[in-house]
Order: C-alpha cells, then sequence, then structure tokens
C-alpha cells in the first residue's frame, strides 16, 4: 500500500514537474474543438453527413497506418472535393458559426442593458388578447443573430412596444397584418415581414404557413417566435428547433422571462453559470479526450535516445554529372523523446536527402545538418554520425570511345574468320576526363558458332560504369564478319 502511495506520488510530481502553460493550452484547444463538433453533432441536421466524413477519416487513418498507398492516395484527392462539398452542405451552420463568434467579441460589451420586464407583460397581455379575438399573429422576438439576412420584406417602424400597437398592426383589417413583426429591445423595428419556411417535413406535416414560418426563422437563428393562431386561437412558441403550444398565458410570461434572462446583464454571472452547466455530457466528453490523447501522445515523464540508420539520398544531381563509388549509402541519426513519440514514429520515414544541385568538380566535403533530417516535432534530433561526408563528383564530357567487338564461341573449324569491322569504329559518349585514353565500348556477345557465311550484324553496345549514352539515344552499330571456307580441297 505504501509503495503504491509513493509510486502514484512520484507519478504526480512527474506530471507537475513537466506540465507547462502551454499543456495546458493544448488540452483546452483540443477539448474546445471536441466539444463543439459534438455540440454541432448534436443539433445539426445534416448528421448522417458528418457520420459519413467520420467514416472516411477513420478509413484514411487506417490507410496511413497500414501504409495502403492506394486508398491513402484516392482518399486525398477525395478530401479535397469533400472539404469544398462540406462548406456547401454546412453553409447555413458555418455562416451562424461565424456570425456568433464576430458578435461575441465585438458586441459583447456594447450589449445594451435592457429591462425587458415590462414589455414582456405588455407582450404576454397583447398576445392573450389576440388570442381571445382568435387575431392571427406572428411576431418574433431577436436574439443574438442578426435576422436581416432571413427576412424579406415588410415595412420598417421604430414604435415601443404596446398593447394597442400590437393589436392595431394585427387587425385583419390592417394593410400590415399579414406576415411577422420583429421585435427588437422593446421595440417594434419591422411589421408585414416575410419569414423563410421550415422545410422539416415531420415536424411541418399539419401546419399551416404561420407556423412553419416561425419554425423556420427559430431553426435558422435564436430568434423566438410567437404564434397565435387564427383558427384554433391557442398560442405557440417556437424556439431553436421545435414549436410548442402553451396553454395558459402565464406560461407565455415564463417563456419570454427566461428568454430575456440570457440577455440582460444582471444575470451576466448567472447565465454564466449556465453556460458551463449546459451540455455537460458533451463538456465531459470533450475534456476526457482531450486529457487522453494528451497523455497517449504528449505527456513525456522521460526522455530516452535511439539510433537510426537512415539512408543517405542524393537528390537533383544535374544532367552529366556523377559521384565517385564508393560513396556514403547511410548515416546514424540519433533522435530523443518519449517513449509514445517513438512508437507513433516509422522509421522508414526517415531520411538524409542531400540536395546536389550545386554540386562541383573534385572532393568536397557536406555537412549532415539537422535541417537535411526531416523527423517529427515530437522527437528532437540530437545528432547525426558523421556529421561531414567526403564525395568525389565530377562533370563527364563528351569522348570519342572506340567500339570493340566482343565474340563468343569459336567459328566452325572449315571457316575461317577473314576479318571483323565495326561501323561506326568509334561513338562519342559522355565520360569522365580522367577515363578518356582507356576507355572501349564493347558489343554484345556475337556468338561465332551461328555464323556460317559472311554477315553484318546490329548487336547492342555495353556500356562501362560511368559513361552515357548522348541524348540517350542507343548508337547504332553495324558489325560485318568476313568469313572464309577452308581450301580443304587442295590440301588432299
Ligand atoms: P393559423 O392557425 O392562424 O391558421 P396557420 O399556421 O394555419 O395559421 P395559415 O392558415 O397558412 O397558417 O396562415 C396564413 C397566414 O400566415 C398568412 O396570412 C400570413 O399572414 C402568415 N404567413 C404565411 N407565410 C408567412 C411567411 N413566410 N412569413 C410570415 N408570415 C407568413
Ligand atoms: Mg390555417
Amino acid at each position: 500500500m505504501d509503495t503504491l502511495l509513493t509510486s502514484f506520488k512520484n507519478h504526480l510530481a512527474d506530471l507537475v514537474n513537466v506540465f507547462r502553460i502551454a499543456d495546458l493550452f493544448d488540452i483546452a484547444i483540443i477539448a474546445i474543438l471536441t466539444y463543439v463538433i459534438l455540440a454541432w453533432f448534436k443539433k445539426t441536421t445534416s448528421r448522417f453527413v458528418l457520420i459519413g466524413i467520420i467514416i472516411f477519416g477513420l478509413i484514411y487513418t487506417v490507410a496511413r497506418f497500414f501504409n495502403m498507398y492506394l486508398t491513402e492516395y484516392v482518399l486525398q484527392g477525395f478530401f479535397a472535393i469533400l472539404l469544398i462539398a462540406m462548406v456547401i452542405i454546412f453553409q447555413e451552420d458555418l455562416r451562424r458559426f461565424f456570425e456568433r463568434l464576430a458578435m461575441w467579441s465585438v458586441f459583447k460589451k456594447e450589449k445594451s442593458v435592457v429591462s425587458s420586464h415590462p414589455h414582456v407583460d405588455i407582450l404576454v397581455n397583447a398576445v392573450s388578447s389576440l388570442a381571445q379575438k382568435r387575431q392571427g399573429a406572428l411576431i418574433v422576438l431577436k436574439g443574438d443573430e442578426y435576422l436581416d439576412r432571413h427576412i424579406e420584406g415588410g415595412t420598417e417602424l421604430d414604435g415601443k412596444v404596446s398593447q394597442s400597437l400590437l393589436e392595431s398592426i394585427f387587425d385583419p383589417h390592417s394593410t400590415g397584418h399579414d406576415g411577422a413583426v420583429v421585435i427588437e429591445d422593446g421595440h417594434v423595428v419591422k411589421f408585414g415581414c416575410h419569414l423563410p419556411l421550415s422545410s422539416n417535413v415531420q415536424k411541418i406535416r399539419n401546419l399551416g404557413l404561420r407556423h412553419t414560418a416561425a419554425l423556420g426563422l427559430t431553426e435558422r437563428s435564436d430568434a423566438l417566435c410567437i404564434v397565435v393562431s387564427e383558427e384554433k386561437g391557442t398560442i405557440t412558441i417556437s424556439r431553436e428547433e421545435a414549436l410548442k403550444k402553451l396553454s395558459t398565458p402565464g406560461q407565455l410570461r415564463n417563456v419570454l422571462e427566461d428568454f430575456y434572462r440570457e440577455k440582460t446583464s444582471d444575470w451576466e454571472k448567472k447565465s454564466w453559470f449556465q453556460r458551463i452547466t449546459h451540455n455537460p455530457l458533451e463538456k465531459a466528453i470533450a475534456i476526457l479526450l482531450a486529457c487522453g490523447l494528451w497523455f497517449a501522445f504528449a505527456y513525456q515523464t522521460e526522455s530516452i535516445r535511439r539510433d537510426f540508420v537512415v539512408p543517405i539520398i542524393y537528390r537533383n544531381l544535374p544532367n552529366y554529372w556523377v559521384i565517385e563509388e564508393p560513396r556514403f549509402k547511410e548515416a546514424t541519426a540519433t533522435l530523443a523523446g518519449s517513449e509514445q513519440a517513438f512508437g507513433l514514429l516509422n522509421p522508414e520515414n526517415l531520411k538524409i536527402v542531400l540536395d546536389m544541385s550545386n554540386v562541383e568538380e573534385g572532393k568536397q566535403d557536406i555537412l549532415l545538418g539537422a535541417n537535411l533530417l526531416k523527423h517529427p516535432s515530437n522527437l528532437t534530433l540530437v545528432g547525426i554520425r558523421p556529421n561531414k561526408i567526403q564525395l568525389v563528383a565530377h562533370n563527364m564530357i563528351p569522348i570519342e570511345v572506340p567500339i570493340k567487338v566482343e565474340t563468343s564461341g569459336t567459328i566452325s573449324p572449315d571457316l575461317i574468320v577473314r576479318n571483323i569491322e565495326a561501323n561506326p569504329k568509334a561513338i562519342k559518349v559522355m565520360a569522365l576526363p580522367k577515363d578518356e585514353k582507356r576507355l572501349t565500348i564493347l558489343t554484345e556477345p556475337i556468338d561465332l558458332r551461328s555464323i556460317i557465311t559472311t554477315s553484318t550484324l546490329t548487336p547492342k553496345v555495353v556500356l562501362p560504369p560511368n559513361v552515357r549514352l548522348l541524348d540517350d539515344k542507343p548508337p547504332e552499330v553495324r558489325v560485318t564478319i568476313e568469313i572464309e571456307r577452308k581450301q580443304q580441297e587442295k590440301k588432299r
């Protein structure tokens, strides 16, 4: 028990020692991102699209992990298209998200301190009276979000909310009774407005246009709509994605007070508390997930070192340059980091890439600096051994090299080879200056056993090391072998 406690204490001390402010932000950012996605996931109507994307993401991760190149490649291309598709599919959600973000940071402090309670009473009285008289009405209470882009038409007005104003607007004999009234900060700012209709088939099945319009607007914004039915004299409120029929005007008062409570400043503190306890499950999952990910991938208690033999790759060597063999083909890189970081490393991806585009003639030293080895950022490069390599590079020059015809086997005993001649006798190739005098180019061996008369052949040529064809075009070499029959008759 004692040892368990001390080991726990040690772990805790380790954690306290290595935990940085940056780690806190690291966890916080991932937690917030996860939460936003989860909260969005909960609300959004395009949930299935999101599930589809997550499935693709998982397949991609698996493909990457097991190096399934084809799947990885195709999905990568697909993601670019998907990104555009996502922007289109979630256009409305993204717009709302950024609008809110902007409102939050810019107007937070300026938000007016409205005592809304007086006009809650006015609204309750007006709505009950309209309901009693069975006069259809649609009242929009603006939330934090802009409504302009959702609302069409209507007449502007700047009148303090009063029962008589509302009753006269919704009086069926008035010209402006059709459509919706928008109330902002205790003032009627517009009437006779056209609201967007909801397209949620399940919810609007047996609703008329007035109710559908109320639902449509609240699906798209954080406004609250109050609907008075002309046919039934009922009061319905619409908030977010749901309609709720009220049975008493008292209920309307509660709903309106709750709605304004979130907006008035003396409730600010409480609304912070409400904000913190809002969506508790999603928040808990987000925080746990972020902490878990941090422990799995970022938490480093002790740093270990490992050596890797890394191939050296020579890139961009200009045409007709050669690097003399033997040349350095690998070096040893020492990396340091946590066990987890090494667990995520694929050593096959480690390589030292040398850019040879500025190569010079002769011997030269090349420093194997840390910048030449790409490695994950959660590992540090301790060093590369050797830290310097030497190589010898040469530029090739055009050289005339004689062609020598290579033969194999022996000719049949009753024949003699008079002459073997290659045409052309020499070809121009690119080769190293030091090889100029001693180079010959051999043809592929011609089998003499198959030659019975004088013939002309076109064998391929065999290039010695460090020799390259001009323009990479294989030369056409014609070899003529002159054959003569032995004059056996004479001997006899
Ligand atoms: P009620 O219960 O009052 O009959 P309802 O939901 O059945 O309401 P309709 O009978 O179709 O709806 O009511 C039509 C009225 O709704 C129109 O006269 C108009 O005032 C209003 N209305 C219809 N479409 C919209 C809209 N897009 N935006 C605002 N108001 C609308
Ligand atoms: Mg109707």
